[in-house]
């Protein structure tokens, strides 16, 4: 075995340990939790290595960068791909067609498109929506800073819960980064009280999965319920390009 997948899945072991203690010193099972590897900004070769480590879920931020991963890699038929970065509109087609899960649904509007381009595609996708809990202008997601506002939410997630080829499962969030992990924890907490609002008020709906927490902060995260983190750095190591999202 290659030395990179040795080094990716001592790290992916070693991720997939302290999410285990995280969930215990919670009372949670183990396997509540999903390990998303995120593998954006890596070449395909990493992501081989990835799933050669054992990775079974990767996520990626760009369209046009994921599916040319998706095509290079469709042998490992068992591998589930998952876009977790902001999509554009005109871009939904591609999530569509070739992308298993969405993380970062964040508007009325690409719910439309994503919709409809899953109707053309024949599929049906499962998504969470992105909700932004930290207040910052560049995070995507609808605003729920304010809890006094949440009720307003509802109008707009009503719609997208009849969508025929949605299917919302939870809630997801990218608070902004701390000096700690401890930094995350009200953020975290936040988005929990959040999915717990909205099942009060739209109890006919799926809001069980809660994706949230990165390299820095994913023990807190599943400390505090997450059933999705989303782990790049920490397992596959720094991102070797930056790549262009116009
Ligand atoms: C890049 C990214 C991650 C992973 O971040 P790391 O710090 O590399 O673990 C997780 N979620 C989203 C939405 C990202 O864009």
């Amino acid at each position: 075995m290659s030395e990179l997948v040795n080094s990716i899945r001592e790290r992916y072991l070693g991720t997939l340990d302290k999410i285990a203690s995280a969930a215990k010193r919670s009372g949670r099972s183990p396997e509540a939790v999903k390990l998303v590897v995120v593998t954006k900004a890596q070449p395909v070769e990493v992501a081989r290595a990835a799933i050669e480590a054992g990775a079974v879920i990767l996520g990626e931020n760009y369209a046009e960068e994921g599916v040319t991963k998706i095509q290079s890699l469709q042998n490992f038929s068992a591998v589930e791909w998952h876009m977790i970065g902001h999509v554009q509109s005109r871009k939904a087609p591609l999530v569509a067609e070739h992308f298993n899960f969405m993380h970062s649904l964040d508007s009325l509007k690409l719910a439309k498109r994503l919709d409809r381009s899953c109707g053309d595609a024949g599929r049906v996708l499962p998504v969470l929506l992105e909700f932004n809990v930290g207040g910052e202008e560049s995070k995507g997601g609808w605003e729920a800073v304010d809890e006094s506002r949440w009720a307003t939410l509802t109008g707009e997630i009503s719609e997208i819960l009849v969508m025929p080829n949605l299917r919302v499962r939870g809630l997801m969030s990218m608070p902004p980064l701390g000096e700690t992990a401890e930094f995350s924890r009200p953020y975290f907490q936040k988005l929990r009280r959040l999915r717990d609002f909205l099942v009060s008020q739209l109890p006919q709906a799926d809001f069980s999965e809660l994706s949230m927490g990165t390299s820095s902060d994913y023990e807190v995260a599943v400390e505090e319920g997450a059933t999705f983190v989303r782990v790049g750095t920490a397992i596959v190591g720094p991102r070797s390009y930056i790549t262009e999202h116009a």
